[in-house]
């Protein structure tokens, strides 16, 4: 299909692209499956299909979804196993996830939490909130509150606001943590209000950006970006390495400098979780070590991420190092926690698939 033929000024809420083409069936299938949302901002610079698009591999829902295999699971890290109230997250002591609001600005085709986050999915209520900061305030040994979701910043202003002061005073904690997809899917919402609201903690903040491609950082996300740093925010980025989006080190490098001249300090490269009808995206471990490899020789230190795998069933997150992963005959591998406790991990499939 040519680019003439792909509506995408057309493209609501809810439809499909795809559409335009094949199986009427399947593609409602897909619908039904999977959450999309995209903003005006990232629409417009949609310049292509998913397959030769970084933008719009991203976000346009593709065929290759339907297919999932055995070892995907619903919950990929294992976050039910260790939520002691709703919206928390606590598998390490001295640090907690908090997740405020299930839904997104965007919904990712690759998102990890795919089956937790969506439109009608949930927002803590005034008490669950309320549920949730106290068990913060309860446990002395966190010391670390990662806000994240869904996308913690599309909650109001005003309910964020409640949020991060309470966090604030609670003097055990060191530092908050945002996670947020937010200035790149919608850098209109990065507004002064919201950064004022940022701006007035006493404790450090950290706002780790989700990126992928440069192409997301047009000048209006980083003037976004500008303010939160204005606002007194330390940036840092986390990035998926995503198959037919920024799978070559060429692509990975032009990110992470361009990071760096924009304030943000690359953290985290995830390797892509087991999420249902996601395989399309993912290398395999040891194509990912290799490509890194090839990173790690060209940039500096401030420049490069670690490389994460988070081990499917919420046995942690580790550096995909020789150390954590050791390849076995067969394809399959050995990933060792930072306990030492060793788990099977499967090979991505090497072929087809590529939507
Ligand atoms: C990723 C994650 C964290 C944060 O890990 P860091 O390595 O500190 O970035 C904390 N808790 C859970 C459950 C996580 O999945
Ligand atoms: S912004 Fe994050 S939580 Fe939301 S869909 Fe994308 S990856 Fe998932």
């Amino acid at each position: 299909m040519s680019k003439a033929s792909f509506p995408l000024h057309t493209l609501q809420e809810g439809e499909h692209p795809a559409e335009t083409q094949g199986d009427q069936r399947t593609l409602a299938a897909l619908k039904e499956r999977y959450a999309f949302r995209i903003t005006d901002h990232l629409k417009n610079m949609i310049e292509g299909l998913p397959e030769s698009d970084p933008i719009a591999r991203q976000y346009l829902p593709q065929l290759a979804e339907l297919d999932t295999l055995p070892e995907e699971r619903a919950d990929p890290i294992g976050d039910f196993a260790h939520t002691p109230v709703k919206g928390i997250v606590h598998r390490h002591k001295d640090r907690v996830l908090f997740k405020p609001a299930n839904i997104c600005a965007v919904y990712c085709r690759f998102c990890f939490r795919r089956e937790m986050v969506g439109p009608g999915a949930d927002i803590l209520s005034m008490q669950e909130r309320q549920e949730a900061l106290a068990y913060i305030a309860a446990h002395p040994e966190i010391r670390e509150v990662i806000l994240t979701g869904g996308d913690p910043l599309v909650l109001s202003v005003r309910q964020l606001d409640e949020i991060l002061s309470a966090l604030d005073a609670i003097s055990h904690l060191d530092m908050i943590r945002i996670h947020t997809r937010l200035p790149l899917a919608d850098p209109g919402k990065i507004t002064a209000a919201l950064c004022s609201i940022l701006g007035k903690l006493q404790k450090p903040l950290y706002l780790s950006l989700h990126v992928n491609h440069t192409r997301e950082l047009t000048p209006e996300v980083r003037q976004a970006i500008a303010a939160l740093d204005k606002a007194g925010c330390i940036l840092l980025s986390q990035s998926v390495l995503l198959k037919g989006v920024n799978d070559s080190a060429e692509t990975l490098e032009a990110l992470f400098r361009t990071l760096i001249t924009l304030k943000v300090k690359p953290y985290y490269l995830h390797h892509p979780d087991l999420a249902p009808g996601t395989n399309h995206f993912r290398l395999s471990l040891s194509e990912g070590q290799a490509l890194f490899k090839k990173l790690q020789g060209r940039v500096s230190g401030i420049c490069l991420p670690t490389y994460m795998l988070d081990i499917p069933g919420g046995y942690g997150k580790v550096p995909v190092t020789a150390d954590h992963i050791k390849p076995l005959k067969d394809g399959t591998y050995i990933v060792t926690d930072n306990e030492g406790r060793e788990h099977a991990y499967p090979e991505s499939a090497q072929t087809g698939n590529t939507a």
